[in-house]
């Protein structure tokens, strides 16, 4: 069998040397929802939320969403939200065909 590789970022990443939390479970979920948002990204609190009650490949999808929007926020790249859709999940089909997932615990 092809091997996976599961990262779990639930301690946070950095994204062009700032450090970034990423929540999710319970309240955030619920926030998410009432946005009808899978996450969200706030630059200025450095913080990544993702609604955790989808499946595995959807929390990876979201959480490459969010990253990519934090990355064109970092370095002042102006993608509109159907670019970084687009690249998000040209990013996520190549990674999870290479095995590899993005993973959270709470
Ligand atoms: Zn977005």
């Amino acid at each position: 069998m092809e091997k996976k590789i599961d990262i779990n970022v639930s301690k946070g990443i950095k994204v062009a040397g700032h450090t970034y939390k990423v929540k999710s479970g319970g309240q955030i979920n619920t926030r998410l929802k009432e946005g009808e948002y899978y996450g969200r990204c706030y630059q200025s609190e450095r913080e990544i939320l993702l609604d955790d009650s989808f499946s595995k490949e959807q929390v990876s999808n979201s959480f490459i969403h969010e990253v990519v929007h934090a990355i064109d926020s970092a370095f002042v790249i102006r993608l509109n939200e159907s670019q970084v859709k687009r690249l998000s999940n040209g990013l996520h089909q190549v990674l999870s065909d290479l095995g590899l997932s993005f993973i959270v615990t709470r």
